[in-house]
């Protein structure tokens, strides 16, 4: 049988059993029908006759096991929930300070941030240099808005470029890269010089997009590294990496490695010589599972 036909078949024949199993004269399946007969517990209150989970102080539907503290989510897709950091509300750049991006490196200074603040929005100062925020950070959830100039020129590397670079030193590429074609590691969503995105998902020049990004910083244990950095990255809610693993930090023409230093961080915006525009910035710190409700 031919590939196709085979799969086709198999989807079918899945879709049918699928039918089968919720169809109207049978009883459905459900969570609470498959679940073990009640203890004294009641099944709100969890049960305590039941296995340990494999590594975990926690039975089964353990009743000790902490609940996690309640979030508050944003009224709308992108906006920030109750937890979040405020780093740019479209007012001012306050939460930000001047810096300079190096070679797999940063600097900060104490100078203002110099970009232009407009209505909601900031925008890149050409050849001001980068900017940082003042707060420094490990494992976050950060989300950001950009924008290309309507008006972008230039080809390949020049055409648009910025970039945000977690902890100073990882970054996802801000380019132009509608229908613009540059290397691919180097392209809009890319951990830059390393992986390109799984797709290419941004919008056009003049129309605003956002990264949802999950980080977790590199961690080392002495002078070794005991666990890479590595990127969850969505671009206009499209998934462009998975969380994937950091070869090291950022690095232009070279094999990315790692040297051992602290796991937070600033969050560096870079100045590359365009005009690209920022909004709506918030970030959450990662906590573990399991924490006590606070
Ligand atoms: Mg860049």
């Amino acid at each position: 049988m031919p590939l196709v036909a085979a799969v086709t078949f198999a989807l079918a024949a899945g879709i049918t059993a699928a039918q089968n199993v919720s169809g109207p004269d049978k009883t459905p399946t459900t969570e609470k029908r498959s679940s073990a007969p009640q203890s004294s517990h009641g099944d709100e209150d969890g049960f305590t006759d039941t296995p340990l989970l494999p590594g975990l102080p926690w039975h089964v539907h353990d009743p000790a096991r902490p609940h996690p503290k309640v979030v508050t989510p944003g009224a709308q897709p992108g906006q920030a929930p109750s937890d979040a950091i405020i780093l740019f509300d479209g007012k001012d750049l306050s939460k930000w300070t001047t810096a300079r991006l190096g070679t797999a490196a940063y600097t900060l200074s104490q100078n203002a941030a110099a970009w232009k603040v407009g209505n909601g929005y900031f925008e890149v100062v050409p050849r001001s240099g980068d900017i940082a925020s003042k707060e420094m950070f490990g494992d976050i959830q950060l989300h950001v808005e950009w924008m290309e100039p309507a008006d972008v020129s230039g080809t390949s590397q020049n055409r648009g470029n910025s970039g945000v670079f977690l902890m100073g030193l990882f970054e996802i590429q801000v380019l132009d890269s509608f229908r613009i074609r540059t290397y691919a590691d180097g392209q809009a969503g890319a951990m830059y010089g390393q992986w390109p995105p799984l797709v290419n998902a941004v919008r056009g020049p003049g129309e605003w997009q956002a990264y949802d990004i999950a980080f977790e910083a590199p961690q080392y244990s002495g002078d070794k590294l005991a666990r890479p950095a590595s990127m969850t990255v969505f671009l206009n809610g499209v998934l462009l990496h998975n969380h994937k693993e950091e070869m090291g930090p950022t690095i232009y023409r070279q094999v990315p490695k790692y040297a051992a230093g602290p796991s937070e961080g600033p969050i560096v915006l870079q100045d590359h010589g365009a005009a690209v525009r920022y909004r709506n910035i918030w970030v959450r710190r990662i906590g573990g599972y399991d924490q006590p409700e606070k």
